[in-house]
């Protein structure tokens, strides 16, 4: 995506290597820690959020900054590199962190504090942060009613509840969690906690599934987890807001990775097709393999668009009708696609690690962060206004 890589790299950036060369050196199927290790080292991490991650709150009301906002450009160019290591669960891993976790974590962080130190150690590559909000105790799409309760005492926080399908949990330095500090749904009952993975009360347990393994994704029980007040990350009440404010930045980093992931096996099955005969023509020959396979490209190639087009006004903007085209577009788009090259790769499809298995680990897209059908509801809630804007 060389437009979005090249454009807007600040002086900050321009003598810092590239996501890609901080990557050259980390060997391949190294696990999810190396590799967000050599990004933090190189300054990676920190290039995304160089605008803002070192402001604290006054900081950013003084100049009336956007908190936690990444550069498109720095994250398409982040999600490419992991992306190209062809190792989905670890790709998961670094994009929730990167594109959820850090955002949350900046917007709230203050000068100083455990809130500050996590947000530093996990920019510096130091340490890694999961980000915990689906629940044991309600369905992943009624987040309003999720049970992980949070009492927030003048001694101290005590955390009860349970949260599941977690990317990173397994082997995560810290927990950053949505809980509830009072009942009922509105907005304004929840707070994000920070929590160590290693405070006595914590456990957890790793998925059980052959898919994205490399993601350490788990679920975690918290268990009368008892922490000292300052472990509250941004204003008691603010959980659900910053949470929706900074959700777009996860939905545009999942659709450029939609871009690499579907690129990536592209071409390595037109290769494929170039190579395989059949009738004394190589496949890539047929008219009907050729068709199928440029509709592909036309669907990729749309949705590449989609992200240069509203790239910027998502991070910058946070704009959630925008984030809500990208995510049901990426799920719309991956799935068929990856479909079609794993059936035009045959049998090989079925191979280790093959088109076959991708396929099915790219379902993600249409799962983690909200279900396609939910998200298609909130691009239907802004119809009026894609439909002036495609109007005008
Ligand atoms: C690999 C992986 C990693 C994940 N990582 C994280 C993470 O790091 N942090 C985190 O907090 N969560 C994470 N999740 C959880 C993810 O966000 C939830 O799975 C997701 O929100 C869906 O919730 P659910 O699984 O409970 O499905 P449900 O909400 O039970 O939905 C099941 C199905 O019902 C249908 N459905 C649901 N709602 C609607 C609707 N409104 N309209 C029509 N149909 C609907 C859809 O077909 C949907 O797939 C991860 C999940 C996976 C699979």
């Amino acid at each position: 995506m060389p437009e979005l890589i090249e454009a807007d790299v600040g002086p900050a950036a321009r003598h810092r290597p590239r996501a890609d060369t901080a990557l050259a050196t980390v060997p391949a199927g190294a696990p999810v820690s190396r590799v967000w290790a050599a990004l933090g080292t190189a300054g990676v991490l920190q290039d995304l959020y160089a605008h803002d991650a070192h402001d604290t709150h006054d900081d950013r009301s003084a100049r009336g900054g956007t908190a936690g906002a990444p550069d498109p450009a720095r994250l398409a160019g982040l999600i490419r590199a992991v992306d190209a290591r062809g190792d989905n669960g670890v790709t998961l891993s670094v994009l929730v962190q990167a594109a959820s976790a850090l955002p949350v974590l900046a917007a709230c962080a203050p000068g100083t504090g455990p809130v500050r130190q996590a947000l530093d150690a996990a920019l510096s590559g130091t340490s890694t942060v999961a980000l915990a909000a689906t629940d044991g105790a309600a369905a992943g799409s009624d987040l309003a009613g999720l049970g992980t309760q949070v009492t927030i005492g003048a001694d101290g926080l005590l955390l009860t509840g349970g949260k599941r399908w977690i990317t990173t949990a397994c082997g995560a330095d810290w927990l950053l969690v949505l809980a509830r500090h009072r009942p009922g749904r509105h907005f304004t009952s929840f707070t994000w906690v920070l929590v160590p993975a290693t405070a006595p009360g914590v456990r957890v347990r790793p998925a059980d599934t052959d898919l994205l393994t490399g993601s350490g994704t788990g679920h975690v029980e918290l268990d009368g987890v008892r922490l000292p007040r300052d472990h509250v990350v941004g204003r008691p009440g603010r959980g659900m807001a910053v949470f929706a404010q900074h959700m777009g930045t996860e939905r545009l980093a999942g659709a450029l990775w939609a871009v690499a992931l579907t690129s990536r096996v592209l071409a390595d099955t037109k290769e494929r097709l170039t190579r395989r005969h059949v009738d004394g023509r190589p496949l890539w020959e047929h008219d009907a393999v050729r068709q199928r396979y440029a509709g592909c490209l036309v669907q990729v190639r749309q949705l590449r668009a989609l992200c240069e087009s509203l790239g910027e006004r998502v991070a910058h903007r946070q704009d959630l009708a925008a984030a809500a085209l990208l995510k049901s577009a990426a799920g719309l788009v991956a799935d068929p696609v990856l479909a079609a090259c794993a059936q035009m790769q045959g049998a090989d499809g079925f191979a280790r690690g093959g088109a076959q298995r991708i396929r099915g680990e790219a379902g993600v897209f249409g799962i983690g962060g909200g279900v396609t059908e939910l998200v298609l509801g909130a691009v239907a809630d802004h119809a009026d206004t894609v439909l002036t804007e495609l109007r005008s």
